[in-house]
């Protein structure tokens, strides 16, 4: 069997060219035009790019964005201060932190004093509740996972009553992701470093959602026959054919599982440029959340 391809390159594309559209009729509308700002802290080369493809998706939707670059050493109060200017900023409908932040900053003051109606990234600890309660539901969901259930939908996945087993409980996928899954009726496993037993618990998914970090760990043998697999794994393993001399890998082993799968995301072009394609649905939704507060 060779599972069917989600290709999150094709969504993701899809998704920017519907964002850019609405971009453009709200601001014929309303003459608003949405917009993004950044924090980043310190001199982290991945942060660095990740927050360069940001304001670089910005541009092709026509989203504005605003770059806010501090020194490592840059104090709670000053950080904090930025964020309460880019709150009262009327230009500013998202704010991005970048994370990690370095070790002497309070993350968690940090992200709590972005307006939680600008939270695109969606880690403030109330929308983080929120997606966590029954009957409640948050504002923005955090990007990553957001995009995970768009390509569980893409994929044709049932989840009333599925089995779902996320690897990984980190704050920012696999927990949320579980919580989603849990949102729509899945019966959810959420395994971690200590869990025992992973292939077993895998072998019962009939949604199977991988966030570990860990290349190619997910085998054939552990994947339920017609199971959809989402990879979110981006890891670098040697390649000395590959021009950079390393190649990017997922969590799972794509050769092996796609021949037991029924369908399969993958390593690059997954998940990965899903995850900006729903910072920029996010930073829209702020926007419009804006027009309707003064409607
Ligand atoms: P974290 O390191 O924060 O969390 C990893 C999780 O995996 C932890 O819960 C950890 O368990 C668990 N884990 C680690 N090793 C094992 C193991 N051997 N068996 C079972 N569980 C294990 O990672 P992130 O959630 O930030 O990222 C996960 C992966 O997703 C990474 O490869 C990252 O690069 C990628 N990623 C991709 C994104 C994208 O846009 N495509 C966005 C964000 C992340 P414990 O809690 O017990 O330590």
């Amino acid at each position: 069997m060779t599972a069917r391809l989600i290709d999150g390159a094709a969504v993701a594309a899809r998704l920017r060219k519907e964002i850019a559209e609405q971009v453009a009729q709200m601001e014929a509308a309303y003459g608003i035009h949405p917009g993004l700002a950044t924090v980043l802290v310190g001199e982290n080369p991945a942060s660095q790019t990740y927050v360069r493809m940001k304001h670089k998706a910005c541009q092709e939707v026509g989203i504005e964005s605003f770059a806010h670059n501090l020194p490592t050493d840059a104090s709670q109060a000053e950080v904090e201060g930025l964020v309460h200017e880019l709150n009262a900023d009327p230009h500013v409908h998202g704010i991005l932190v970048q994370l990690p932040l370095p070790k002497h900053l309070d993350e968690e003051a940090v992200l709590s004093a972005i307006s939680l109606h600008k939270d695109v990234d969606g880690f403030h600890p109330l929308n983080m509740g929120r997606l966590a309660m029954r009957g409640r539901d948050p504002l923005f969901v955090p990007c990553t996972p957001y995009g995970v259930m768009v390509l569980l939908e893409e994929a044709g996945a049932t989840f009333e009553g599925a089995n779902a087993v996320v690897l990984g409980r980190s704050n920012i996928v696999g927990k949320p992701a579980a919580l989603l899954l849990m949102k729509r009726d899945a019966t959810v496993t959420l395994c971690h470093s200590r869990t025992r037993d992973l292939p077993a618990i895998c072998r019962q998914a009939d949604i199977l959602v991988a966030a570990v970090g860990r290349a190619q760990m997910v085998k054939a043998d552990w994947v339920k026959p017609g199971a959809i697999v989402i990879d979110v794994g981006t890891n670098q393993i040697d390649d000395p054919t590959a021009k950079r001399g390393y190649r990017l890998v997922g969590d799972v082993d794509f050769d092996e599982v796609k021949e037991v799968a029924g369908a399969i995301t993958p390593v690059p072009g997954g998940v990965g440029p899903m995850t900006i394609a729903m910072l920029l649905k996010n930073t829209l939704r702020g926007a419009e959340m804006t027009i309707a507060e003064h409607a």
